[in-house]
């Protein structure tokens, strides 16, 4: 994960006649196995199902921009300060010695697949996953973005107190020359009045079509200036409240267009933004738990194959939650109870503090466990059973509370109260504290990157009779397969959500892993099982 190390030709050579590598790209055939169920009287019929596809990765990695939206923020400015000095390899002074930069943290970066075994001593071969297949550098991305604040980028870092004040120091005149943010849409009524102080750079005016323009044009430009093949627009502003999706104005596609046209009160900065990505097909990513993503914003990205990708950065609790409930409940004992409780004292806890953004907030945190709750009817009663027919889930409480002093050192305490064995209980709780911050800025280059690369693949479907095979198309719209990453994962509608965190990781390694033609790792290492 040194910064210097990290840029090889693409590492791996898959020798099958299933991967064809060309110039441009590597095409790969993938048998989709799966088990078609139905259910009468109790009974269940399995039908095992295979379908080959193909894909194809293109090789050339286009240089990329990460637009982000409140980039003179704390995850804005932590993330563009940790690049350059990732970049220009500054090494800085903290208590404990020399500190190197470096990608701790990013799922692509610094964690590993395996992809199989080395047949003389058997063991295990792991590489790291951006060799899976030719990613963007996060060293390579170019920077850029807006902020209702003005204040330029090596102020806003120093605004921020997240990063140590030697790197500061050194990374200062490398913020310096990004500048300052450009002008962004601010419409009070959607962040805490709190903000109101920060907001000296803001797009003038009221009327909505003429914001949208703007910030497509500000897209073009960047595009244009940096010579870009692909720019990645990156909602990390503060959370907004919930918009109210509503018949005739946010629901569909042209609703929505013609909603924007009449300034109407329900279009949210972050749905323009979305918006104003999606007509200019670049891909819009939302790192706040805002529904941005209302049905007519969805419905134009489906229209324009332009992908989207959200909810909500999934940097700490969330995370851990969406292991331990599955823990608890795949090991068969029964989670009474999840009670979450934060503090926190950074800009965006003191956004968090009006009710209606940690609503927002509230929303993305609860669902985190449902799927897991869903997979054990032996533990929880399905609905339509139990008391009054509402089936049965473990109560779910969360709490964020703005302590200033603390800063964006996070502090979260989690109790996990479950019933076990013939009617005993247990008491799980978790304190964690931790850099806000710099949990999240890894998040968003991954989202970023993988964004990136899911532009490049192309898929087929394959017939399994001697019909012609189709062109190959892009992926669809929603790429639920960023859900590692977020907190309430935006997902194709009709298709249920998977908040597994292992599944979601899974999911991930077997699709790279597809690309290139490889099946996905089986933990039933038969050879260790048999003579
Ligand atoms: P922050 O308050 O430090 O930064 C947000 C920035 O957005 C500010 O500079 C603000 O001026 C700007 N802003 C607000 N409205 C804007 C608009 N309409 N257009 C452009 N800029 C606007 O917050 P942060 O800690 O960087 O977090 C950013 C977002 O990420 C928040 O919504 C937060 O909930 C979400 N998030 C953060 C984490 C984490 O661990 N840090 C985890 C999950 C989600």
């Amino acid at each position: 994960i040194h910064p210097t190390a990290a840029r090889r030709p693409h590492a791996i050579t898959v020798q099958s006649e299933n991967t064809l590598y060309t110039e441009e790209h590597i095409t790969a055939k993938f048998f989709n196995r799966g088990s078609s169920v139905s259910v009468s009287d109790g009974h269940f019929t399995i039908t095992p199902t295979v379908q080959p596809y193909e894909f194809q990765t293109k090789r050339t990695v286009g240089k990329t921009g990460l637009m982000m939206i409140g980039v003179g923020g704390n995850n804005g400015t932590t993330l563009c300060a940790t690049i350059l000095a990732n970049r220009h390899n500054i090494t800085w002074h903290t208590k404990q010695g020399i500190q190197q930069p470096n990608y701790i943290g990013s799922l692509l970066r610094a964690s590993t697949v395996r992809i199989g075994t080395e047949p003389t001593t058997g063991h295990d071969v792991h590489v790291p996953i951006s060799d899976v297949l030719p990613m963007v550098h996060p060293n390579d991305l170019v920077l850029g973005g807006w902020d209702i604040s003005g204040l330029r980028m090596d102020k806003a870092m120093e605004r921020a107190q997240v990063l140590d004040y030697d790197l500061q120091r050194q990374v200062a005149p490398h913020m310096a020359l990004l500048g300052a943010p450009l002008p962004s849409i601010y419409y009070p009524d959607f962040i805490a009045a709190n903000q109101e102080a920060r907001a000296d750079n803001v797009l003038p005016g009221t009327d909505k079509q003429a914001h949208l323009d703007q910030i497509r044009a500000d897209i073009r430009k960047f595009k244009a200036d940096n010579s870009l093949d692909r720019v990645v627009v990156f909602w990390t502003a503060n959370t907004e409240r919930y918009s109210d999706v509503l018949p005739g104005v946010n629901d569909t596609a042209d609703h929505i267009l013609a909603a924007i046209k009449a300034s109407h009160a329900e279009v949210s900065p972050s749905s323009l933004f979305a918006v104003a990505a999606i007509l200019e097909g670049e891909p819009f990513v939302n790192g706040a738990p805002q529904n941005t993503f209302v049905p007519g914003v969805i419905a134009l990205a489906e229209r324009h194959s332009s992908f989207i990708g959200g909810d909500d950065l999934k940097s700490g609790q969330t995370k851990l939650k969406s292991v331990l409930a599955e823990f608890l409940v795949n090991a068969g004992i029964k989670p009474l109870s999840i009670a979450s409780y934060n503090h926190l004292g950074n800009n965006d806890g003191h956004n968090l503090s009006a009710e209606r953004q940690f609503r927002s907030k509230e929303i993305s945190k609860s669902s985190v466990v449902d799927d897991m709750v869903d997979a054990n009817r032996l533990l929880y009663k399905a609905p339509g059973e139990g008391e009054k027919g509402k089936g049965e889930h473990p109560d779910h409480i969360v709490v964020i509370k703005y302590v200033p002093a603390v800063g964006d050192s996070k502090r979260a305490i989690d109790e996990y109260y479950s019933e076990i064995f013939c009617g005993g209980r247990s008491t799980i709780n978790i304190f964690n504290e931790c850099e806000d911050s710099l949990l999240a800025t890894p998040l968003i280059l991954d989202l970023a990157i993988l964004t990136e690369l899911l532009t490049r693949v192309q898929y087929r479907k394959l017939p399994v009779n001697d019909a012609p095979a189709p062109g190959f198309a892009p992926l669809y719209p929603v790429l639920s397969l960023l859900s590692y990453m977020l907190k309430a994962p935006l997902v194709k509608p009709g298709t249920e959500v998977v908040n597994s965190l292992n599944r979601q990781r899974n999911a991930l390694e077997s699709f790279l892993k597809a690309c290139i033609g490889i099946e996905g790792s089986s933990d039933l290492l038969l050879e260790t099982r048999i003579w």
